[in-house]
């Protein structure tokens, strides 16, 4: 995003970025939708972070028909696939190792689903931007929604038909229903926790996460989690956060940048082609230790 765009942005839109001129255009765009947080009991509650803002207040200026368009199209369709998380799992687990080269407009559930966390990613960080007065924070939430990705996310919204950024999406089971969001600022990470089930998605990783934690090595890792679980007291509260250090030390430690063209209506991966070296294992341990005493506190 450009200096100028980025100075007056609270009169621009979330979605297509260009301006909003009248008042009748003007609405806000709720980044977690108000009926998921009414379902969650959330209204009220405070997303942990620097800004300590209450989840129903977390909300950005957009074009009354931009916000209806991505409402009608992707969110209401998210929300719908929340009711039945069991089954919404399921596809994700079908699509472990699918990777695909071409990402158009897509009305696939996996791909929806995915649309709509990388909404709330940018989303988060772009309120934050907009609200904070603390200059470090204010920096951080710059360098994510002058990205490149956010400019053409915001581009295929523009042409109202979201395109997925090539990235790898998870999903993880818990025994607890506690709720919990949490995001990442490079590399780009959102996990949400609803209900039993983690969602996890590496925004624009050109799904190379994915080609290294493969359904073999989710089944592997899966069975790790249990066997902790079994073994250690509380932990299945905590569950999804080993989960979400585990995906955040591959994305650390990819040996390979992810790769791709835009040319207007789709994206085309290119993050698989020519040589695709291993995972350095020293690089994961290392990284997997930093998280574990950054997020749980553990030393190993
Ligand atoms: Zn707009």
């Amino acid at each position: 995003m450009k200096k100028e765009e980025l100075a007056n942005l609270k009169q621009r839109c979330f979605f297509c970025s260009e301006r909003i001129t009248s008042k009748r255009d003007r609405t806000l765009e709720h980044i977690i939708p108000n009926s998921l947080l009414k379902q969650l009991s959330l209204k009220d509650k405070i997303l942990e972070g620097p800004l300590h803002t209450q989840y129903s207040r977390i909300k950005v200026p957009a074009h009354r028909v931009c916000n209806n368009n991505f409402g009608s199209r992707y969110e209401s369709k998210a929300l719908q696939l929340l009711e039945n998380p069991a089954v919404l799992a399921a596809q994700i687990m079908d699509k472990a190792d699918t990777l695909p080269f071409f990402n158009g407009p897509s009305l696939d559930n996996v791909d929806v689903f995915s649309i709509w966390l990388t909404k709330i990613y940018f989303g988060l960080f772009y309120h934050d931007y907009l609200k904070t007065k603390e200059e470090d924070w204010k920096h951080k939430c710059e360098t994510v929604i002058s990205q490149d990705l956010f400019r053409l996310t915001q581009q295929s919204y523009y042409f109202n038909n979201a395109f997925l950024v090539p990235s790898s999406l998870f999903v993880f089971k818990s025994a607890t229903d506690n709720f919990d969001l949490r995001t990442q600022l490079a590399p780009n990470m959102i996990c949400i926790k609803i209900k039993a089930y983690t969602f996890i998605l590496c925004v624009g990783d050109g799904g190379l996460v994915k080609y290294y934690l493969d359904s073999k090595r989710l089944t592997a890792f899966k069975a790790q989690l249990d066997f902790i679980e079994e073994n250690n007291e509380n932990m299945e509260a905590r569950r999804h956060i080993f989960a979400y250090i585990e995906t955040l030390a591959i994305y650390n430690s990819l040996p390979k940048n992810p790769f791709y063209f835009y040319n207007g209506y789709q994206m085309t991966n290119f993050s698989f082609s020519g040589n695709i070296p291993p995972i350095e294992a020293e690089k994961i341990v290392a990284e997997r230790k930093y998280y574990y005493k950054e997020f749980m506190g553990l030393a190993f």
